[in-house]
């Protein structure tokens, strides 16, 4: 029984006779009742932290105590009445008819509370609901406006590091190249945040260079190790394929988070990333990933916590070396909607290494890559004629720049009504489209485009990564999307699979 009405037994029915059936099963629903108040409260309290499914099974539970109570109401109060259907004042030591109803009255009183808190909890949801769009509105705003300028640099670093520029030219490009991609990296992490937390990202299939990526990753983040004296060195499975199919943006964030800490928990030590195949067959490759650091170590008793939202191992971590805590909750999340999980080990003082497996589809065009060397091959564009539509001046010159080097013949739009208009007089093989412009919008273009013509391959080009931009894209009948900042190597992989054209040897 709960200790509440325990007491409440003692202190004002000190002489009834507990053993009476009805009153031991009024007693019971009475418990029962005090119970579930109790956890009412604490669900109440923690209604904005619920998701819809958890929020739903609580809803569910509340309605079925709900009728269960009325049940075991209408049942004692029969009870009560077939057992004592005149209550004499001078009946001692049992319950009386009159203070049952009394009981029973209150107990009906807090089932009324019940319902009351079960309005509430819908408010709270409500509340919390509109709240989250607000901030889902606000981010994607955010994504945008950062995301758009730093396109811009990335681009143009790309740009400037392919002409034949001095050698401390160079130096100085290859420190704003890593700088940008750190702060990019950043944005990403606090803007995609609450997506991840939501569960609400796609993963794409996208054709991955494996070793390319650990590459770049090492080079991204090769000053900050340096910085610290610590030497990051990449050992490859013999045996991995070219490419795999999968979601470069994430696995990259994920490595890139695992590969940061690394470099940030050790100095002058060694920080390795190691890839191996695990497993393949016909169709897929299962690869597992390792970021291991001679480092200061994670305590036993720290290495569930420091999954954890905004949790660092120790109070000292964050004094000494800044962080928001962010960092492995993200990994943690991404790979559990991909269904895999993060394993840890680790020893004060010896270091740490953390790692996962993942599956990927194979690239059916493995076989017909295999012994080309795609560091001596250029994308070669030559014959596709394609329609830039992009209202940011700098960004439409990168992007024109960069396809013009690869033969392709561009033209520009500044505008979805211009595109509109140009399109009307003359055929383009693809047209690569910004979202957000003046005048027409990339969204209402594309559907007028549609009407015209069903075919024509039309990539959006968009620096949102909201949910909703996605299912806007794939509405209103574009092919594929391109998230800004683009690598060159994404771009010429996108628009591949809509013109025929391949690398060429240079
Ligand atoms: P942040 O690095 O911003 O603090 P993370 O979520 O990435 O946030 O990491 C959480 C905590 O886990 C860190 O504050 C640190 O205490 C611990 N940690 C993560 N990686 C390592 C590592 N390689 N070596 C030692 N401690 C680590």
């Amino acid at each position: 029984m709960h200790p509440t009405l325990i007491a409440q037994i003692a202190k004002h029915l000190p002489d009834v006779n507990l053993k009476d059936a009805g009153l031991q099963a009024l007693l019971g629903a009475i418990s029962l009742h005090y119970d579930t108040m109790e956890r009412d409260k604490r669900l109440t309290e923690h209604a904005f932290e619920v998701s819809e499914r958890e929020y739903q099974e609580i809803l569910n539970d509340l309605r079925r105590e709900n009728e269960l109570k009325q049940e075991s109401i209408s049942k004692i109060k029969a009870a009560t009445q077939a057992l004592n259907p005149n209550p004499s004042p001078s009946e001692q030591g049992e319950l009386k008819g009159e203070e049952l109803l009394d009981v029973i009255r209150f107990l009906e009183q807090q089932i009324q509370e019940t319902k009351h808190l079960e309005e509430e909890l819908l408010k709270a949801k409500e509340a919390a609901e509109s709240s989250s769009k607000a901030k889902s509105n606000f981010l994607s705003v955010m994504s945008h406006e950062i995301r758009t300028p730093l396109n811009a640099i990335i681009g143009y670093i790309h740009l400037l590091s392919n002409e034949n520029s001095h050698q401390t030219q160079e130096e100085y490009l290859k420190a704003i190249s890593i700088s940008s991609q750190n702060l990019l990296n950043l944005v990403n992490d606090i803007l995609d945040f609450s997506k991840i937390e939501e569960g609400r990202i796609e993963f794409q299939m996208r054709k991955i260079n494996v070793r390319n990526m650990v590459q770049e990753l090492k080079l991204a983040n090769a000053f900050k190790a340096s910085e610290r004296e610590n030497k990051i060195t990449v050992m490859l499975d013999q045996d991995l394929p070219e490419h795999v199919l999968g979601d470069e943006v994430r696995l990259s964030q994920i490595l890139n988070n695992l590969i940061s800490n690394a470099i940030k928990f050790t100095n002058g030590g060694q920080i390795s990333i190691e890839i191996n195949k695990i497993s393949e067959n016909n169709t897929k490759v299962c690869l597992q990933f390792k970021v291991k650091d001679t480092g200061v170590g994670i305590a036993p008793e720290a290495k569930s916590i420091i999954f954890e939202r905004f949790t660092q191992a120790n109070s000292e971590i964050n004094r000494q070396y800044g962080g928001s805590g962010l960092g492995l909750s993200i990994v943690k999340k991404l790979l559990e909607l991909q269904g895999k999980t993060i394993e840890l080990e680790s020893e004060l003082g010896k270091g740490s290494t953390f790692f996962f497996d993942m599956s990927f589809e194979k690239d059916p065009d493995e076989d017909s890559q295999r012994g080309k060397n795609p560091e001596k091959q250029a994308p070669d564009l030559s014959g596709v004629r394609i329609l830039l539509v992009e209202d940011m001046y700098l960004n439409s010159i990168m992007a024109k720049t960069m396809l013009s080097n690869w033969k392709a013949e561009v033209e520009l739009a500044e505008n979805g009504q211009i595109a509109l208009e140009m399109f009307k007089e003359r055929h383009y093989d693809l047209i690569l489209m910004d979202l957000q412009m003046p005048v027409m919008d990339g969204i209402t273009a594309t559907i007028k485009i549609r009407s015209l013509d069903p075919k024509v391959p039309i990539i959006a080009l968009t620096a949102s990564s909201s949910f909703e931009t996605q299912n806007e894209i794939k509405s209103s009948g574009m092919d594929d999307y391109i998230s800004k900042p683009f690598n060159p190597y994404s771009l010429f992989e996108t628009i591949k699979k809509y013109v025929k054209v391949e690398y060429t040897n240079y």
